[in-house]
């Protein structure tokens, strides 16, 4: 995935965990789910017992892990970080779990891709503070438990729905985050360059924020690279004219689309009369795979109304139509 606009995590972004807030109040946007927080993690604080279970779900690059990095901070406690696919086994969560000290957050991400096994282990040590561990083999195998110290855990996953319901169930506090509005990335985008020590003018923060799908760390990402053009080609400051002319020549049109979204979005207009039309013929027509259209492309798209799901297919909206300036026919 070598697109600059790629919300997936690329190794450059590792330098960006600089550029990560530490508390609740540097944490721009998705108000709602901050406010919650906040009370949550005060009367924890106050009764002295661990934060009930989080979930966190939304697109990535939104703040997923940066949150959970945040409420530990809040909390005052340690966080251990570790993902659904990373823990194989059962073993390999109960080691996890009986490392952690009292209150300890202990973060999943992609909690959707946690196999079968591993979960049933987290159902006790979730709901009871338990691990259920069978000594022995056969007729004499028995179960005992060990008690764990209280925690928190938090998941964050890109796909709520494919969460079984038993696990669903068993968090207390369940948020969704938001893509951003531009208002808010160039807030972002403008603390950043801050960080990075670089100048930016008002009109090229709005310009960057304006292109990054509503997810910081596409902006931070689009940052970097118009920094570049900025201390080469200008003064070193980053103005509306520094950015425009950087992110075109990247290829970032002015809704912070790309080859791949033109090459989609015209698919549907040209081939099949901008729709309906089923994914798969979609998928197969511009040489996807049909799972990365739906998580990845499709969800920006959906959300800046160039396109929607109808039962009979996809269709593409006026709006898009629009950008490409060509005409809707009936
Ligand atoms: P996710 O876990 O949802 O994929 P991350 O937490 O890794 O996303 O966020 C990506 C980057 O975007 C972070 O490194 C951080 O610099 C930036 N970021 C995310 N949310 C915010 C926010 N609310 N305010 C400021 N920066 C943010």
């Amino acid at each position: 995935d070598d697109r600059i606009i790629t919300t997936n995590m690329q190794w450059e972004d590792e330098h960006e965990l600089s550029l990560r807030p530490r508390f609740l109040a540097e944490y721009i946007g998705q108000r709602q789910v901050k406010e919650n927080l906040k009370v949550f993690i005060e009367a924890a604080k106050l009764r002295k017992e661990a934060l009930d279970h989080v979930l966190l779900y939304g697109p990535p690059g939104l703040g997923k892990t940066t949150l959970s990095q945040i409420i530990a901070n809040e909390l005052g406690v340690s966080i251990r970080t570790t993902s659904g696919p990373a823990i194989e086994r059962p073993g390999d969560l109960a080691a996890l779990l009986t490392n952690l000290q009292e209150g300890d957050v202990l973060f999943i991400d992609e909690i959707h891709r946690l196999n079968r096994s591993v979960e049933e282990v987290l159902y006790p040590a979730m709901e009871d503070f338990a691990l259920d561990i069978i000594i022995g083999k056969g007729p004499s195998a028995r179960s005992v438990r060990l008690e764990l110290p209280p925690f928190t855990l938090i998941g964050a996953t890109t796909r709520a729905g494919m969460l079984s319901a038993p696990l669903r169930d068993r968090f207390g506090v369940v948020n969704r985050l938001d893509y951003y509005t531009v208002e808010e990335l160039a807030f972002i985008v403008t603390r950043a360059a801050d960080i990075l020590q670089i100048g930016i003018k008002e009109g090229g923060a709005i310009e960057i924020a304006k292109r990054s799908r509503g997810t910081p760390r596409v902006a931070n990402r689009l940052l970097k690279r118009v920094r570049d053009f900025a201390q080469v080609q200008g003064e070193g400051v980053i103005t509306e004219e520094i950015a425009n002319e950087a992110l075109t020549r990247l290829q970032v049109d002015s809704c912070g689309l790309d080859h791949i979204d033109h090459k989609l979005l015209l698919a549907i207009i040209d081939k099949f009369s901008g729709g309906p039309v089923g994914l798969d013929t979609i998928a197969a027509t511009i040489g996807e795979e049909w799972q990365t259209i739906e998580d990845v492309y499709e969800p920006y798209l959906m959300q800046i109304g160039f396109m929607q799901r109808t039962p009979r297919g996809r269709t593409v909206t006026g709006a898009a139509y629009q950008h490409f300036g060509r005409e809707m026919k009936q």
